[in-house]
């Protein structure tokens, strides 16, 4: 048997002695072995002196050797590696049941609507409709731990974007995008999306579009599940809630017909893709060996430069 690392004594004394989200957060900072700040793509040089002290150089290296470690583990991104971050038996059963719901409130809201659901407009629902029934306290302080965990520990390195898991998609800022079931921001998102749509063949379909963080969550614990519990190779996949590029403006093409397989390497062989190619319209957010611990999605059409 490995010897697993799980998301730590902290997610699991919240869910027995009731921590508030602050004391959680706390320790999950404290726990980490290299905080975010380190690790943060963001970090300018332009800040950082000319002569780095030997700490400074240290983690400098600790830098280089995080990123490779995540950049070399997202080319096989469904195995399990050491020091992968896993779910406990009991915290997995918890996920489930989670999910489910989660699962039961998008069949009761609908598939486009739930694009764009709040985490309050959920707990809402959940509670008003029996068919989706209240979240339990446990299944809320998951949601709230998966939500304020740093990410860094999966060995996802990107950025997180969004403000708090309360976040709000505004109604009057997207457009619905007819027969996809997937909505757009107006503006660069939905004017990248109708340049392509003209000067691409007809079969390019949008896959993906705005994600509230709801959304996302429920993305990611439905591929921590197929992972038996393997939060850092669901992290390889998919960015964890609060982290992902579609809340904000980024969205994902594929080849109508192909199906699920436009979120493989499959799509790489589409008539799409090789025109996404060859007019350089558009810029991957996640290409090959890209420094975020992500695979190649070459579905992924960043919209968004920088935040
Ligand atoms: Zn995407």
């Amino acid at each position: 048997m490995n010897r697993r690392k799980f998301i730590s004594g902290a997610l699991i004394s919240s869910l027995t002695s009731g921590l508030s989200l602050s004391s959680l957060g706390m320790l999950e900072a404290q726990a980490s072995p290299l905080s975010r700040s380190n690790l943060s793509p963001k970090v300018s040089g332009a800040t950082r002196p000319s002569l780095a002290t030997h700490s400074q150089r240290e983690q400098g290296y600790q830098l280089d050797s995080h990123v490779k470690d995540a950049v070399n583990k997202a080319k096989d991104f469904e195995q399990d590696y050491a020091n992968d971050i896993y779910l406990s038996k009991h915290q997995r059963v918890l996920l489930r049941s989670t999910l489910n719901r989660l699962t039961r409130l998008q069949r009761l809201v609908g598939y486009a609507n739930f694009n764009l659901i709040s985490f309050d407009s959920a707990i809402v629902y959940a509670r008003r409709y029996p068919v989706v029934g209240r979240f339990s306290k446990r299944e809320i302080a998951l949601i709230e731990a998966l939500y304020v965990y740093d990410a860094s520990n999966y060995g996802f390195l990107g950025q997180k974007v969004s403000e708090k898991l309360t976040d709000k998609i505004v109604v009057k800022e997207v457009k619905k995008i007819a027969g996809s079931g997937h909505y757009l921001y107006q503006g660069e998102a939905l004017k990248l999306y109708q340049k392509l749509k003209k000067e691409l063949s007809n079969d390019l379909i949008l896959t993906s579009g705005i994600r509230s963080v709801v959304k996302q969550l429920h993305l990611f614990m439905a591929k921590a599940d197929k992972s038996d519990g393997n939060l850092s190779r669901a992290a390889r996949s998919l960015a964890p809630p609060g982290h992902s590029f579609h809340g904000i403006g980024d969205f994902d093409v594929g080849q109508k017909g192909l199906g699920a397989a436009n979120f493989t390497s499959a799509f790489m062989e589409t008539k799409i893709h090789q025109q996404l190619t060859d007019l350089g319209l558009i810029a991957e957010r996640y290409p090959e060996s890209n420094p975020f611990g992500v695979r190649h999605e070459p579905w992924h059409i960043k919209v968004i430069r920088d935040v």
